[in-house]
């Protein structure tokens, strides 16, 4: 008999494992997937770290969860510095003076706030959605080069339907700095997030190919308590209808160049482009192997966002209204489960990025 099942491989269940292992509790790590590190997992391939189920960089203000994973890797350097395209014409992210520049020629931030409070004005009340609050924070220009057909792909929804808090996720800055986050902290783990996870999960018994929901009863027989990462309607077998998700998906290519588009990540914000954007991995690690060296060739990853569908994988909670109320509902049905904790972003149905997941599950831990 285990203290704890953790059902899900990924950050929230890796975090958890090891912080319960520490305390002296008795846990069994299962996922369905062939590899541990859920979304997070990167895979080798012609010596750079691809990053499988899109990009992430490691980006937090919190010193405790910036302390915590630097414990299980070295970090790099890495700044985020996206360049968006649209139709051919390239721009700064995230919306700071070089975009302003670039969109009106302004040169000072009193020229570039002089041009945003005057498109603004159509804004007349606080916003109540996403297009609203784009408007009203960087004016209609750069809304609807910049803003609108990026979301609109990304989410398969329109900026008026979608809730403001979306785009509140990016700075506006009115200096020359193209870091997109605000953050204290930042980088990439070296030799990759699966290599961080791994470590995390040192020690500890993991079952892959192993599905929780395949035989949830027998599973649960196996231990004192389960922390359930994956998706929460699926635990209810979608008694209460499907939540929505949006999906993604990867075409990956290996190309012999050393450098296709200079950039890890290039947003395409017209609407025509079908991929919301491209992804050159060896940049997160500055073009270079291990040991220093450059590498000869590139992979990348044109991202395709989708609306999920039962047997996709779940990437993003989509948090809108109807969501948010039958996320609540399920959230009551979860509450009644007094063996189980439904944590993560699909166990919570929540857009969180990654330190926050460190965060939430270090704290659980240290109550649960
Ligand atoms: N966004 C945008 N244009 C961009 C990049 C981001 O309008 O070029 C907005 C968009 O609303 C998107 C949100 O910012 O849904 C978050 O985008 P990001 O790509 O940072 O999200 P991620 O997929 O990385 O979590």
């Amino acid at each position: 008999m285990y203290d704890y099942l953790i059902v899900g491989a990924g950050l929230y269940g890796a975090v958890m494992a090891r912080e319960l292992t520490d305390a002296g509790r008795r846990v069994l790590v299962i996922d369905k997937r062939d590899h541990i590190g859920g979304n997070v997992y990167t895979e080798k391939t012609e010596g750079i770290n691809v990053h499988k189920y899109g990009a992430h960089i490691f980006h937090t203000n919190d010193s405790k969860v910036w302390e915590y994973v630097n414990r299980f890797a070295r970090f790099n350097r890495f700044t985020n510095s996206p360049v968006a395209n649209y139709k051919g014409e390239l721009y700064s992210l995230p919306f700071n003076m070089y975009t302003f520049n670039k969109m009106w020629g302004v040169v000072t931030p009193d020229e570039a706030r002089a041009k945003i409070e005057e498109q603004k004005k159509e804004i007349t009340h606080e916003p109540t959605n996403l297009e609203e609050q784009a408007i009203s924070l960087v004016g209609r220009d750069i809304y609807e080069k910049l803003i609108k057909g990026y979301t609109e792909k990304q989410w398969g929804r329109e900026c008026k339907e979608l809730p403001a808090f979306i785009i509140k996720r990016l700075p506006v800055r009115f200096t020359y700095d193209n870091n997109y986050f605000n953050a204290l902290y930042q980088g990439i783990p070296v030799g990759g997030y699966t290599k961080l996870v791994k470590n995390m999960l040192s020690g500890i018994e993991t079952e892959l190919e192993t599905d929780y929901l395949d035989n949830k009863e027998s599973y649960n027989a196996k231990a004192e308590h389960v922390i359930y990462t994956g998706a929460i309607d699926a635990y209810f077998d979608y008694s209460l209808g499907n939540l929505e998700y949006r999906s993604v998906r990867f075409e990956n290519e290996t190309l012999d160049t050393p450098n296709y588009q200079g950039n890890a990540a290039v947003n395409y914000t017209d609407r025509e482009t079908p991929w919301t954007r491209i992804i050159e991995h060896k940049w997160f690690e500055f073009g270079k192997d291990e040991e220093g060296n450059d590498l000869l060739k590139t992979v990348i990853s044109r991202e395709y966002s989708s609306e999920w569908h039962p047997g996709d994988e779940p990437y993003y909670p989509v948090n809108d209204e109807k969501n948010t109320e039958l996320y609540k509902r399920y959230r009551e049905l979860a509450d009644r489960e007094d063996k189980v904790t439904f944590g993560g972003r699909l166990g919570e149905y929540k857009y969180y990025d990654m330190d926050q997941v460190i965060a939430r599950a270090l704290d659980v831990a240290s109550h649960g």
